[in-house]
């Protein structure tokens, strides 16, 4: 009897790889409080609102090291399951988001910035704070040393390379330093990398996590995934209910383009890791534009038809469940960033 369901499995699993893909998904927040930079924040009644209804619809808030690693590793995940991380490492966290998170008994990851620490900023946490949350059961993992763009530039030389892992290497010392081991993970400010430092990241065997939204699974570029933003217009629970239960759409995330473009029209051509069933309902959104891309049999091409303004733009893209109701999501982040002025009118 055994044998035969491991052998059902065996056979369910090689016909339908993306339903035998192993997924979480990871909620992304900064600020939790009343007075705070409103496109950032989530307010403590409404930060609570999700955990009460994280636990009451079965969601299962695990560890992220754990779950990274089974993913890695092949192991099951629980159903529903759901990591919690925030950004920065401001002080509303330990004050508004950090009592409840014990109450619920929640485990959650802080990704901090070390100078605004160090140069004691008043709105963020201190050391000690940190130290405690660690100890309570926290990750706390690198967000750089000064939370600068990192790929706002027009030239990704050498030295450009060179400060940049200087600028995250300095922030892993300061954070071993002051709080013993942490995981080589590296949350990128503003979600901004390029291939150039991804390619990098890997190579030093780090984590690295963006800003686009979506889920985790073996087939994430794990140099850079997903997160769900889950504060200011993306608190709504009808909304992100939805996100909640999604599952990524099984593409080729590492054979993305480069998320920094020099030009303001684009297009982008992802690879899906086999066939899709009713993959000719795929929509895509670009700035509450709806696009329906262009399915091939192993591809789509999504031709945005709007120009891209200067900064980050995300388009996300949903298709049906082939046999439950939920969606597969898809989302990937450019950063349009000219070169100089003076270079564009030499062309
Ligand atoms: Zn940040």
């Amino acid at each position: 009897m055994i044998t035969f369901r491991l052998l059902l499995i065996c056979l369910v699993s090689s016909l339908f790889p993306a339903l035998a893909a192993n997924s979480f998904n990871i909620l992304l927040y900064h600020h939790v409080a009343d007075n705070t930079p409103a496109s950032t924040t989530i307010s403590p009644k409404d930060f609570e609102a999700h955990l009460a209804f994280l636990k009451e619809n079965g969601y299962q808030v695990i560890n992220l090291d754990e779950a990274l690693n089974n993913v890695i590793s092949d192991q099951p995940l629980p159903d529903k399951a759901v990591a919690i991380t925030f950004d920065d490492g401001f002080l509303s966290i330990y004050q508004n988001a950090f009592p409840l998170l014990k109450q619920y008994g929640y485990p959650f990851t802080v990704f901090v910035a070390t100078d605004p620490i160090d140069h004691k900023f008043p709105q963020m946490m201190t050391w000690d704070m940190l130290r405690e949350m660690k100890q309570a059961g926290a990750i706390i993992a690198n967000h750089t040393t000064d939370h600068a763009y990192l790929v706002r530039t027009d030239d990704y030389s050498e030295q450009w390379l060179r400060m940049t892992l200087e600028n995250i290497h300095h922030a892993q010392k300061r954070l071993t330093t002051e709080l013993g081991d942490v995981p080589n993970w590296i949350a990128y400010p503003y979600g901004e990398y390029n291939d150039a430092l991804r390619k990098k990241m890997a190579e030093e065997g780090w984590i690295g996590f963006g800003q686009q939204s979506g889920g985790v699974a073996k087939f994430s570029d794990f140099t850079a995934l997903p997160r769900f933003p889950a504060a200011s217009s993306y608190a709504n629970l009808a909304t992100l209910k939805t996100k909640l239960a999604s599952v990524p759409l099984p593409v080729d995330y590492l054979g993305l383009p480069d998320t920094v473009t020099r030009t303001s029209k684009n297009s982008l051509t992802v690879n899906l890791n086999g066939k899709l069933k009713r993959q000719n309902e795929l929509r895509c959104y670009f700035n509450s534009n709806a696009y329906s891309p262009k399915v091939q049999s192993s591809s789509f091409t999504i031709d945005i038809q709007q120009t891209f303004k200067q900064g980050r733009d995300r388009v996300n893209c949903t298709l049906p469940h082939e046999s439950q109701p939920i969606y597969y999501w898809f989302s990937f982040q450019w950063l349009y960033w000219p070169l100089s002025v003076k270079a564009e009118t030499t062309q």
